[in-house]
């Protein structure tokens, strides 16, 4: 069989860029393939350079609330073009996308614009550290905040130890001032913060984990977290670069009602182009360069067609009436067909989902936190992955994802996806993979 086309461009790029890709999850490794290469998208398709087509879950992982190439946002990113792509000074625009966010996100009284989530949580876990004076800081298993020094770190073992580094180049000594816990576990938080609450910087959360695969907060877990922060006097940050305007235009915190001390966001608020935001109390944020003694900078920071881009898309979820409601339906639609068919056929399989998320794990469940993520089993999944791409389906390469629908969708595509998942499980069971 001759090599497709997304296999050429693929091994050209092996050559030039490591691994072919320039960030690693799109690799499809894990899953046991290369991966297509995008000619296009538009609405709820995708389009590969083999003119493929298939219904897009994905959504550039997270972003594209309302699907690719939405009409309005382009033509707001192409009114932004004609007056110069960047100025290395401020403009209108940048006040007016804070004070958007402002607006939406009751916790945030200040806001700066930076241009990926990377950046916003390291800015965060910095400045939580220069506010507070304290060095340690919390992360949960599983969860991922970019790829900050500090934050790329696997849990020790026992209570009382703080991290190891998760990356070559990560140094011993710097992990060791990240603690790690496992998600959803409030008596290991109680006690952690009973040994050492006192020097904490501050605790950063997914409060809904999406990059272990989707897992909701059990009860009471944010709160728990919020309250002994604020009891021991560390920060309280909400890393809501999935959820925050997915879950609601106040993002998880609007949903379960939390305040905490800092946000950061990322993904939509960019609608699509490079954009993030670190946002929360304004004493807190006060003390960002130049008012305050925490450095952060950034050449391309608050950029005009990114922050046109992501007014665009604020304002259409606060304009557009339902948004959130047909993007909520949607996903729902996906996650309870997709149980449906589990249940239909006894499947070792579960769903999480919350709002627009969701992740089919092949693990019989309930997946709560990493461990019971890291239980399921990933052949499954790769075979899963592989039939469902033959059948027009594009899901993330890797089990540990969420799948995002966007408004681009119409119920009848949600069914489709679900046909499509009928057959694909319906070969996996004739290859006795379900045995
Ligand atoms: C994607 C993501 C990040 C990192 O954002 P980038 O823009 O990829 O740097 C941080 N936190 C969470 C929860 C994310 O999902």
């Amino acid at each position: 069989m001759s090599p497709t086309r997304s296999e050429e461009l693929f091994n050209e790029a092996l050559n030039v860029i490591p691994g072919g890709v320039n960030s690693p999850v799109r690799a499809c490794g894990a899953v046991g393939t290369y991966p297509r290469f995008v000619a296009r998208g538009r609405g709820a398709r995708i389009f590969d350079v083999d003119g493929n087509e298939y219904l897009d879950f994905v959504s550039s992982w997270g972003p594209l609330i309302f699907g690719h190439a939405s009409p309005n946002i382009v033509d707001d990113i192409v009114k932004a073009i004609s007056k110069g792509t960047s100025f290395g000074a401020p403009t209108e625009a940048e006040t007016f996308l804070a004070k958007l966010i402002i607006e939406c996100v009751p916790s945030i009284e200040m806001t700066r614009l930076l241009s990926s989530g990377t950046e916003a949580a390291m800015t965060a876990i910095r400045l939580a550290r220069g506010f507070t004076g304290r060095d340690k800081i919390l992360k949960f298993s599983g969860c991922y905040h970019g790829h900050a020094d500090s934050l790329l770190v696997a849990a020790g073992s026992g209570l009382a130890t703080f991290g190891l580094p998760s990356s070559l180049g990560v140094p011993k000594a710097l992990a060791a001032l990240t603690a790690v816990a496992p998600y959803n576990d409030i008596p290991f938080l109680k006690e952690f913060f009973k040994r050492s609450g006192d020097e904490l910087a501050c605790v950063i959360v997914e409060p809904v984990a999406g990059n272990m695969g989707v897992v909701p907060p059990a009860p009471g877990f944010l709160e728990a977290i919020q309250s002994l922060c604020s009891q021991y006097g560390a920060l309280f940050i909400c890393d809501e670069v999935i959820t925050g305007f997915r879950l609601g235009l106040a993002g998880a915190q609007g949903l379960y009602g939390l305040r905490p001390d800092l946000t950061v966001l990322g993904k939509i608020i960019g609608g699509g182009l490079p954009l993030a935001a670190l946002g929360g109390r304004r004493a807190v944020m006060e003390k960002l360069a130049p008012l305050g003694g925490v450095y952060q900078a950034g050449t391309l920071s608050g950029n005009p067609l990114a922050v046109a881009a992501g007014i665009s898309a604020i304002q259409r979820l606060r304009g557009e009436k339902g948004a959130f409601g047909r993007v909520n339906y949607m996903g729902k639609r996906w996650a309870e067909g997709l149980a449906r068919l589990i249940e239909a056929e006894s499947l070792p399989a579960t769903v999480n989902s919350v709002g627009s998320m969701s992740t089919l794990f092949f693990t019989p469940g309930p997946v709560t936190d990493f461990a019971s993520a890291s239980q399921s089993d990933q052949k499954l999944y790769a075979r899963f992955f592989n039939l469902a791409l033959a059948s027009g389906l594009w899901l993330a390469p890797s089990q540990f994802e969420a799948s995002f629908v966007s408004t681009g969708f119409i119920f009848e595509e949600i069914d489709l996806a679900l046909e499509k998942v009928e057959s694909v499980f319906a070969t996996m069971k004739k290859e006795g993979l379900f045995a």
